[in-house]
Protein backbone atom coordinates (compact mmCIF):
# COMPACT_ATOMS: atom_id res chain seq x y z
CA UNK A 1 0.00 0.00 0.00
CA UNK A 2 1.38 3.28 -1.36
CA UNK A 3 -0.28 5.82 1.80
CA UNK A 4 -0.20 9.89 1.73
CA UNK A 5 -3.30 12.20 2.67
CA UNK A 6 -5.07 14.81 0.89
CA UNK A 7 -6.02 16.95 3.99
CA UNK A 8 -2.89 19.87 5.00
CA UNK A 9 -2.68 22.44 7.41
CA UNK A 10 -4.22 25.91 7.14
CA UNK A 11 -2.27 28.59 5.44
CA UNK A 12 -2.21 31.16 8.21
CA UNK A 13 -1.96 34.72 6.87
CA UNK A 14 -1.18 34.38 3.20
CA UNK A 15 1.05 38.07 3.45
CA UNK A 16 3.83 36.33 5.48
CA UNK A 17 4.41 33.59 2.49
CA UNK A 18 6.96 34.81 -0.45
CA UNK A 19 4.54 33.60 -3.21
CA UNK A 20 1.12 32.91 -2.36
CA UNK A 21 -0.11 30.09 -0.63
CA UNK A 22 -2.14 28.15 -3.55
CA UNK A 23 -0.93 29.66 -6.93
CA UNK A 24 2.11 26.31 -7.17
CA UNK A 25 4.84 28.64 -7.98
CA UNK A 26 8.51 26.78 -9.49
CA UNK A 27 11.16 28.68 -8.32
CA UNK A 28 14.85 27.57 -8.46
CA UNK A 29 13.46 23.88 -9.69
CA UNK A 30 11.32 23.55 -6.67
CA UNK A 31 6.85 23.71 -6.00
CA UNK A 32 5.69 26.56 -3.60
CA UNK A 33 3.16 26.64 -1.85
CA UNK A 34 0.63 24.88 1.32
CA UNK A 35 0.52 21.51 0.52
CA UNK A 36 3.48 20.57 -2.11
CA UNK A 37 5.18 18.89 0.50
CA UNK A 38 2.90 17.70 2.75
CA UNK A 39 2.01 15.94 1.30
CA UNK A 40 0.37 16.46 -2.41
CA UNK A 41 4.04 16.42 -4.07
CA UNK A 42 4.28 12.83 -2.55
CA UNK A 43 0.63 12.01 -3.47
CA UNK A 44 1.70 12.78 -7.20
CA UNK A 45 4.57 10.29 -7.15
CA UNK A 46 2.74 7.65 -5.43
CA UNK A 47 -0.44 7.80 -8.58
CA UNK A 48 1.64 8.19 -10.94
CA UNK A 49 4.08 5.03 -9.91
CA UNK A 50 1.26 2.94 -11.45
CA UNK A 51 0.71 4.70 -14.46
CA UNK A 52 4.82 4.92 -15.33
CA UNK A 53 5.08 1.22 -14.61
CA UNK A 54 1.98 0.69 -17.28
CA UNK A 55 3.56 3.15 -19.56
CA UNK A 56 6.99 0.80 -18.78
CA UNK A 57 5.30 -2.88 -20.20
CA UNK A 58 6.16 -3.85 -16.45
CA UNK A 59 3.52 -6.16 -14.93
CA UNK A 60 3.31 -5.75 -10.71
CA UNK A 61 4.08 -9.13 -9.20
CA UNK A 62 1.63 -8.25 -6.58
CA UNK A 63 -1.65 -6.39 -5.88
CA UNK A 64 -0.57 -2.70 -5.35
CA UNK A 65 -2.89 0.04 -3.44
CA UNK A 66 -2.20 3.63 -4.02
CA UNK A 67 -4.66 5.47 -1.39
CA UNK A 68 -4.89 9.18 -0.84
CA UNK A 69 -6.34 9.49 2.73
CA UNK A 70 -8.99 12.51 4.79
CA UNK A 71 -7.75 13.76 8.00
CA UNK A 72 -4.05 12.71 8.64
CA UNK A 73 -3.02 16.41 10.31
CA UNK A 74 -6.33 15.85 12.94
CA UNK A 75 -5.73 12.04 14.40
CA UNK A 76 -6.07 10.12 11.23
CA UNK A 77 -9.52 9.40 10.58
CA UNK A 78 -8.68 7.85 7.03
CA UNK A 79 -6.28 5.90 7.48
CA UNK A 80 -7.63 4.11 10.70
CA UNK A 81 -10.71 3.32 8.91
CA UNK A 82 -9.23 1.93 6.13
CA UNK A 83 -6.88 -0.35 8.13
CA UNK A 84 -10.17 -1.72 9.36
CA UNK A 85 -10.98 -2.73 5.97
CA UNK A 86 -7.76 -2.87 3.26
CA UNK A 87 -5.23 -5.46 5.26
CA UNK A 88 -1.97 -5.51 3.05
CA UNK A 89 2.04 -6.83 3.59
CA UNK A 90 3.41 -3.56 3.71
CA UNK A 91 2.56 0.21 3.46
CA UNK A 92 4.48 3.02 2.08
CA UNK A 93 4.30 6.29 3.99
CA UNK A 94 4.99 8.92 1.32
CA UNK A 95 6.07 11.89 4.08
CA UNK A 96 8.60 13.81 3.12
CA UNK A 97 12.26 11.89 4.00
CA UNK A 98 14.12 13.50 1.44
CA UNK A 99 13.77 10.16 -0.10
CA UNK A 100 15.95 8.65 2.72
CA UNK A 101 14.19 5.46 4.46
CA UNK A 102 12.41 6.66 7.33
CA UNK A 103 12.28 3.48 10.16
CA UNK A 104 10.03 5.22 12.92
CA UNK A 105 8.71 7.95 14.98
CA UNK A 106 7.37 8.38 18.49
CA UNK A 107 3.83 8.98 18.67
CA UNK A 108 1.93 11.89 19.45
CA UNK A 109 -1.29 12.35 22.15
CA UNK A 110 -2.58 14.91 24.58
CA UNK A 111 -3.45 15.04 27.88
CA UNK A 112 -5.97 17.69 29.49
CA UNK A 113 -5.25 18.58 32.94
CA UNK A 114 -7.57 20.00 35.28
CA UNK A 115 -6.80 21.45 38.94
CA UNK A 116 -10.23 22.68 40.82
CA UNK A 117 -10.35 25.22 44.05
CA UNK A 118 -12.73 27.36 45.21
CA UNK A 119 -13.20 30.76 43.34
CA UNK A 120 -13.76 34.37 46.11
CA UNK A 121 -12.94 37.68 45.55
CA UNK A 122 -9.74 38.11 45.35
CA UNK A 123 -9.99 40.68 48.29
CA UNK A 124 -9.99 36.78 50.91
CA UNK A 125 -8.13 34.80 48.86
CA UNK A 126 -7.22 33.19 52.34
CA UNK A 127 -10.82 31.90 52.63
CA UNK A 128 -10.57 30.82 48.89
CA UNK A 129 -8.54 27.33 47.32
CA UNK A 130 -6.49 28.62 44.62
CA UNK A 131 -5.84 26.20 42.44
CA UNK A 132 -3.12 28.38 40.52
CA UNK A 133 -0.44 27.55 43.63
CA UNK A 134 -1.29 23.40 42.67
CA UNK A 135 -0.79 23.98 39.23
CA UNK A 136 2.55 25.58 39.77
CA UNK A 137 3.72 22.98 41.87
CA UNK A 138 2.45 20.67 39.02
CA UNK A 139 4.33 22.38 36.15
CA UNK A 140 7.87 22.05 38.20
CA UNK A 141 7.39 18.62 38.76
CA UNK A 142 6.50 18.18 35.27
CA UNK A 143 10.15 19.83 34.28
CA UNK A 144 11.29 16.93 36.26
CA UNK A 145 9.45 14.03 34.82
CA UNK A 146 11.42 12.12 32.30
CA UNK A 147 11.23 9.19 31.03
CA UNK A 148 14.10 6.54 29.83
CA UNK A 149 14.45 5.71 26.12
CA UNK A 150 13.02 2.14 24.65
CA UNK A 151 15.35 -0.19 25.08
CA UNK A 152 14.11 -2.02 21.64
CA UNK A 153 14.38 1.54 20.08
CA UNK A 154 16.79 3.96 21.46
CA UNK A 155 17.37 6.34 18.29
CA UNK A 156 13.78 7.69 18.95
CA UNK A 157 14.85 9.36 22.30
CA UNK A 158 12.93 8.87 25.38
CA UNK A 159 8.83 10.18 25.67
CA UNK A 160 8.60 13.93 26.03
CA UNK A 161 5.95 16.20 27.62
CA UNK A 162 5.47 19.39 26.74
CA UNK A 163 2.91 21.92 28.44
CA UNK A 164 1.86 23.79 26.07
CA UNK A 165 -1.71 25.79 26.71
CA UNK A 166 -3.10 27.08 29.61
CA UNK A 167 -6.62 28.88 30.80
CA UNK A 168 -8.23 29.39 33.35
CA UNK A 169 -12.33 29.89 34.38
CA UNK A 170 -12.25 33.51 34.88
CA UNK A 171 -11.54 36.63 32.75
CA UNK A 172 -11.44 38.67 35.66
CA UNK A 173 -7.94 39.63 37.57
CA UNK A 174 -9.79 40.38 40.83
CA UNK A 175 -10.72 36.91 41.18
CA UNK A 176 -9.31 34.04 42.73
CA UNK A 177 -10.23 31.31 39.70
CA UNK A 178 -12.16 28.11 40.89
CA UNK A 179 -10.50 25.93 37.99
CA UNK A 180 -7.53 26.43 35.67
CA UNK A 181 -6.78 23.86 32.98
CA UNK A 182 -3.78 22.73 31.35
CA UNK A 183 -3.06 20.73 27.63
CA UNK A 184 0.14 18.67 27.30
CA UNK A 185 1.70 17.49 24.62
CA UNK A 186 2.92 14.15 24.51
CA UNK A 187 5.54 12.56 21.95
CA UNK A 188 5.67 8.85 23.08
CA UNK A 189 7.76 5.80 22.59
CA UNK A 190 6.46 2.08 21.39
CA UNK A 191 7.42 1.15 25.22
CA UNK A 192 5.89 4.19 27.18
CA UNK A 193 2.02 3.13 26.09
CA UNK A 194 -0.75 5.91 26.69
CA UNK A 195 -2.16 4.25 29.68
CA UNK A 196 1.87 4.49 31.00
CA UNK A 197 2.61 7.72 30.28
CA UNK A 198 -0.86 8.70 31.51
CA UNK A 199 -0.17 7.25 35.14
CA UNK A 200 3.36 8.88 35.60
CA UNK A 201 1.20 12.22 34.98
CA UNK A 202 -1.39 11.40 37.22
CA UNK A 203 0.93 10.40 40.00
CA UNK A 204 2.69 13.28 40.04
CA UNK A 205 -0.39 15.16 39.84
CA UNK A 206 -1.58 13.80 42.86
CA UNK A 207 1.52 14.67 45.10
CA UNK A 208 1.17 18.51 43.23
CA UNK A 209 -2.07 19.00 45.02
CA UNK A 210 -2.33 21.88 48.07
CA UNK A 211 -4.79 23.21 50.31
CA UNK A 212 -7.88 20.70 49.45
CA UNK A 213 -7.57 21.22 45.46
CA UNK A 214 -8.85 18.41 43.28
CA UNK A 215 -7.13 17.24 39.86
CA UNK A 216 -7.88 15.40 37.18
CA UNK A 217 -5.88 14.19 34.27
CA UNK A 218 -7.45 12.36 31.16
CA UNK A 219 -6.77 12.15 27.03
CA UNK A 220 -9.36 13.45 25.90
CA UNK A 221 -12.01 11.88 23.99
CA UNK A 222 -12.66 13.16 20.41
CA UNK A 223 -14.73 12.55 17.27
CA UNK A 224 -13.83 12.86 13.90
CA UNK A 225 -16.32 13.38 10.85
CA UNK A 226 -15.65 13.14 7.33
CA UNK A 227 -16.75 14.47 4.28
CA UNK A 228 -18.76 11.39 3.26
CA UNK A 229 -20.10 11.54 7.35
CA UNK A 230 -18.45 8.57 8.56
CA UNK A 231 -16.87 9.14 12.14
CA UNK A 232 -14.46 8.15 15.16
CA UNK A 233 -14.63 8.74 18.66
CA UNK A 234 -12.37 8.10 21.19
CA UNK A 235 -8.45 8.88 22.26
CA UNK A 236 -7.41 9.86 18.40
CA UNK A 237 -4.15 10.31 18.76
CA UNK A 238 -0.83 9.18 16.49
CA UNK A 239 0.87 5.87 17.58
CA UNK A 240 4.73 5.84 17.45
CA UNK A 241 6.03 2.93 15.29
CA UNK A 242 9.90 1.80 14.38
CA UNK A 243 11.14 -1.09 13.18
CA UNK A 244 14.73 -1.84 13.15
CA UNK A 245 17.51 -1.36 10.45
CA UNK A 246 18.16 -5.21 10.23
CA UNK A 247 14.40 -5.65 9.57
CA UNK A 248 14.09 -7.86 6.18
CA UNK A 249 11.68 -5.03 5.13
CA UNK A 250 13.97 -2.29 5.74
CA UNK A 251 17.06 -4.44 4.01
CA UNK A 252 15.15 -5.16 1.39
CA UNK A 253 13.63 -1.75 0.68
CA UNK A 254 17.31 -0.29 1.45
CA UNK A 255 19.23 -2.39 -1.23
CA UNK A 256 16.10 -1.76 -3.98
CA UNK A 257 16.23 1.89 -3.37
CA UNK A 258 20.17 2.07 -3.92
CA UNK A 259 20.57 -0.05 -6.80
CA UNK A 260 17.39 1.91 -8.66
CA UNK A 261 18.73 5.14 -7.45
CA UNK A 262 22.23 4.50 -7.34
CA UNK A 263 23.39 6.28 -5.26
CA UNK A 264 23.99 5.22 -1.08
CA UNK A 265 20.00 5.55 1.12
CA UNK A 266 20.46 6.16 4.43
CA UNK A 267 17.70 5.34 7.11
CA UNK A 268 16.61 7.80 9.59
CA UNK A 269 13.25 8.57 11.77
CA UNK A 270 11.05 11.48 11.43
CA UNK A 271 10.78 14.05 14.26
CA UNK A 272 7.04 14.26 13.23
CA UNK A 273 4.12 11.87 14.04
CA UNK A 274 2.28 9.57 11.09
CA UNK A 275 -0.68 7.81 10.19
CA UNK A 276 1.84 4.56 10.47
CA UNK A 277 0.67 3.66 13.50
CA UNK A 278 -2.75 2.85 12.70
CA UNK A 279 -1.50 0.68 10.30
CA UNK A 280 1.05 -1.21 12.23
CA UNK A 281 -2.06 -1.84 14.67
CA UNK A 282 -3.65 -3.82 12.64
CA UNK A 283 -0.10 -6.16 11.28
CA UNK A 284 0.73 -4.06 8.11
CA UNK A 285 4.73 -3.62 8.00
CA UNK A 286 5.70 0.22 7.76
CA UNK A 287 8.23 1.75 5.61
CA UNK A 288 8.51 5.89 5.14
CA UNK A 289 9.43 7.17 1.57
CA UNK A 290 9.27 10.06 0.51
CA UNK A 291 10.27 13.49 -1.48
CA UNK A 292 11.09 16.81 0.28
CA UNK A 293 12.20 18.20 3.46
CA UNK A 294 10.40 17.99 6.53
CA UNK A 295 11.70 21.01 8.02
CA UNK A 296 9.55 23.01 5.73
CA UNK A 297 6.45 21.09 6.56
CA UNK A 298 3.41 23.68 7.95
CA UNK A 299 5.93 26.93 7.57
CA UNK A 300 5.03 29.92 5.16
CA UNK A 301 8.39 28.35 3.10
CA UNK A 302 6.50 25.02 1.99
CA UNK A 303 8.41 23.87 -1.08
CA UNK A 304 9.32 20.54 -3.29
CA UNK A 305 12.18 20.26 -5.06
CA UNK A 306 11.11 18.78 -8.14
CA UNK A 307 14.31 16.73 -8.57
CA UNK A 308 13.22 14.73 -5.61
CA UNK A 309 9.91 14.28 -6.95
CA UNK A 310 11.56 12.51 -9.75
CA UNK A 311 13.39 10.10 -8.03
CA UNK A 312 10.91 9.30 -5.87
CA UNK A 313 8.47 8.50 -8.49
CA UNK A 314 11.36 6.00 -9.47
CA UNK A 315 11.94 5.18 -6.10
CA UNK A 316 8.42 3.88 -6.05
CA UNK A 317 8.19 2.16 -9.12
CA UNK A 318 11.23 -0.05 -8.02
CA UNK A 319 9.78 -0.90 -4.55
CA UNK A 320 6.48 -2.31 -5.98
CA UNK A 321 7.93 -4.26 -8.70
CA UNK A 322 10.85 -5.58 -6.18
CA UNK A 323 9.18 -6.07 -2.73
ZN1 LIG B 1 1.88 14.93 6.32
Amino acid sequence: MFNTHMDHVDEGDPERWPYPPYLGVVHNDEIWGRGTCDLKGSLACQTYTGALLKRAGQLLPNDVYVVGVVQEEVGGLGSAHLAGRLRTDYAIIGEPSHNTLALGHRGRFEVHVTITGKSVHASIPQLGINPLYSMAAFLLGLRDLTFEPDPQHPDLGPTTIAPSLFSSDQSSPNVVPGECRLILDIRNTPADTRPVVLERVRQLLARSLLDGAIGNAEIPTTTLTSYTGATLTGDIASDPFGIAPDNPLAQAAVSILRSTLRREVLTQLWRFATDAGHLTARGIEVIGFGPGHEEVIHTVEERIPIDQMVEALVGNAALALAL
